[in-house]
């Protein structure tokens, strides 16, 4: 439980809810900042402006999954009003507060830096994006339905990466009826590929392994569909790209070729939302409650 815990959330979308939802049923003391028009109400949480008196006493405070952008605004689809994280806003915390977000810009990065506060990326941690993975593969074949007249079954699609996101991907292909092709570059991910019973191939040899694609997913964050591999592409294919913006295709060269070529961040928040909240929900408040643990034992 985190009953006597003081739990502040700043700004967000629906994923946002399950998490309040999750600290109130916990017994946290909650604080809800630009969240004026949000159409429930959660039992015993209080609403408040952004300001270091907001935040004084928080032990924890939850920033959406972009954190804040590079001036230290921070988005709410449940306000209208301007939320700017500032270091004045943080002077009120404890020292063993903490800020929990998806991931960090410089700014915030910065800003805890300077203020000692904890920050903690949570995308960065393996559970949150092998969870996260589950609903990053259902969008994905979302937008490959959409963009395709064929079924997923039978059809030869090509994932690139074989980390978290990758290889969640390349097996909810295979347990659809897709024929399966990989592109990795370490000997281990080439031997884990093969065991389960898919294609894997070396990465270096990627321009010699798509000709018969007609999916190409990629999860590699760095120039990798080169305009070389689009060319040797089938003109039908469909490039759907996961990796974060600016995604791992050269997109200029593909529309100019006719290759339809989607860049598809944020499906998780997009396609289930209530999953992706519940994920984040359950890891902080794990996490939210080791710290609580550490704090009473050292008292
Ligand atoms: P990850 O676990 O680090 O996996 C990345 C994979 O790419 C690893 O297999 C890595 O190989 C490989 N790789 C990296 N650079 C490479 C290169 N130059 N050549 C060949 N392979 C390379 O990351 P992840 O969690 O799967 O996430 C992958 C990307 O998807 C990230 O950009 C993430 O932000 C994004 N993402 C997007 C969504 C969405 O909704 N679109 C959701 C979740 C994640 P090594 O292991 O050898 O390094």
């Amino acid at each position: 439980m985190l009953t006597g815990t003081q739990v502040a959330f700043i700004g967000g979308d629906a994923r946002q809810l399950e998490v309040i939802q999750r600290m109130t049923e916990l017994d946290a003391t909650v604080t809800l900042i630009g969240f004026d028009n949000l159409g429930q109400s959660f039992t015993g949480a209080s609403h408040a402006d952004l300001t270091g008196e907001a935040l004084a006493g928080a032990d924890a405070v939850l920033l959406p999954i972009a954190g804040t952008d590079d001036e230290g605004n921070v988005e709410s689809i449940f306000t209208s009003k301007p939320l700017r994280l500032t270091s004045e806003c943080l002077a009120t915390l404890p020292r063993h507060a903490k800020i929990y977000t998806g991931f960090a810009k410089p700014y915030l990065r910065n800003l805890c830096a300077e203020r000692q506060i904890g920050l903690v990326e949570l995308l960065d941690r393996d559970d949150v994006a092998i969870y996260n993975s589950i609903p990053t593969a259902e969008g994905a074949l979302m937008l490959a339905m959409q963009h395709t007249d064929t079924t997923i079954h039978g059809t030869r699609a090509v994932v690139l990466g074989f980390g978290r996101t990758g290889m969640t991907m390349a097996r909810t292909l295979q347990s659809l009826g897709a024929r399966v092709s990989v592109g990795v570059r370490r000997p281990e991910h080439f031997a884990r590929a093969y065991e389960m019973g898919l294609n894997p191939f070396y990465t270096k040899d990627l321009q010699e392994k798509v000709a018969d694609a007609d999916l190409l997913f990629n999860t590699v964050p760095s120039l990798i569909v080169t305009a070389a591999v689009i060319a040797a592409l089938p003109s039908r294919a469909v490039i759907i790209d996961l990796a974060s913006k600016p995604g791992g295709t050269d997109f200029r060269y593909a529309e100019r070729r006719g290759i339809k070529a989607i860049l598809a961040p944020g499906l998780p928040g997009i396609v289930a939302p209530k999953t992706a909240g519940k994920i984040i929900a359950s890891v902080v408040s794990q996490l939210i409650m080791e710290d609580q643990a550490k704090r009473g034992s050292s008292e």
